[in-house]
């Protein structure tokens, strides 16, 4: 097939180049939007990633150009309009899970960052400075921990957290039964909340999950609480969330993921000045720490999300079933 690559950075096509089977690729480096989506004609399939766009409009000038298939190489679907697709018959496959211990590593990481403020002491060592004063942290080891979401990410981190010795509690419309085996206590999402020193996102964004992190939400966290953020941005109302910072009622923020990313995210922007005025702030916090949604970036993802695409290409051409489709 023809596949017309979007969002791809140099390291995506090194990926998408060794592991394809075959196919015609074109890589464009841009994401996909209503305004570039006249690229796509002539080609069978898109292959997109977590900031293009797939709305309704989209859609219809995709429909037009003769495109059938979109793969997405990430687990997350919120940018396509799944509904629309299949009005059109544009079939929507995606990688379900691919590494899900590279962002719960990732989360660890933000989480020990914030905490132990490995960042500041490289800086302040490399300045000669080997002062202790204001990088007291606290212990893992005993400390509560919120999980809202334990499927495939947030049972990976369940078991790093374990290990770390942290008491867990999680919230999950659907619980996973091999968790409660495992030790795992679910409650509701306000019990969940109020219980934690850290809560971490892992569940989809979706009409009921926008902006669950808000003034109210935030108000049940324990004073100081960290919360951190790998999932979707638009989990977490940004303006909200700068109000809690201010107030110390919550005490560290680590982000992966932000709701505006698409316009910086991916991008080397140094030297621009930054026109988002939520981001620049949340980067004034000391207690803040923001990575450009980067917990899927380990080889071994970026190698099984090119497996499984390419794996998907060939079953949607072969007429074989296609396990991983995003149904309406
Ligand atoms: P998953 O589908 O395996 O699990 C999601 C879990 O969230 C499910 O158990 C589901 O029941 C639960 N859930 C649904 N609605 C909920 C709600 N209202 N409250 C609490 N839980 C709810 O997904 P996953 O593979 O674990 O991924 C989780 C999210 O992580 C994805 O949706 C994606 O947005 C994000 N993600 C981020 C990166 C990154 O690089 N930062 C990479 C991959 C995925």
């Amino acid at each position: 097939m023809k596949i017309a690559i979007f969002s791809c950075c140099k390291y995506d096509q090194d990926f998408l180049q060794e592991y394809n089977t075959g196919h015609d690729l074109t890589f464009f480096e841009s994401a996909l939007t209503l305004q570039n989506a006249a690229l796509t004609k002539g080609f069978d399939a898109l292959c997109l990633f977590v900031n293009d766009s797939a709305d309704r409009d989209v859609l219809y000038a995709l429909k037009a150009n003769g495109i059938r298939l979109i793969l997405l190489r990430c687990a997350g679907f919120n940018n396509v309009d799944i509904t629309v697709a299949a009005e059109l018959g544009i079939k929507v496959l995606r990688v379900p899970a691919y590494s899900p211990e590279a962002v719960a590593e990732h989360a660890m990481a933000m989480i020990l960052t914030l905490n132990r403020k490995t960042h500041k002491a490289y800086n302040r060592v490399r300045e000669g400075n080997f002062s202790l004063e204001g990088l007291i942290g606290f212990n893992l080891h005993n400390c509560k921990v919120a999980l809202i979401g334990t499927g495939n990410i947030g049972k990976a981190f369940y078991r790093i957290l374990k290990g770390f010795g942290c008491r867990i509690v999680a919230y999950d419309p659907y619980p996973d039964p091999s968790l409660v085996e495992e030790g795992l206590s679910y409650g509701s999402l306000e019990e969940t909340l109020k219980e934690a020193e850290v809560v971490s996102l892992h569940c989809p964004l979706s009409e009921d999950t926008q902006h669950m992190i808000n003034a109210n939400t935030l108000k049940l966290f324990k004073k100081g609480a960290m919360l951190i953020n790998t999932s979707r941005g638009g989990l977490i109302d940004t303006q909200d969330v700068i109000e809690a910072l201010k107030s110390a009622q919550l005490g560290y923020l680590g982000l992966d993921v932000y709701e505006q990313e698409s316009k910086l995210f991916f991008h080397d922007l140094s030297g621009d000045i930054i026109q988002d005025d939520l981001i620049s702030r949340l980067i004034s916090f000391p207690n803040v720490l923001i990575t450009s949604h980067q917990g899927f970036f380990t080889r071994e993802a970026m190698q099984q999300i090119a497996e499984i695409t390419f794996g998907n290409a060939d079953a949607f051409e072969s007429g074989l079933p296609l396990i991983n489709e995003v149904k309406a």
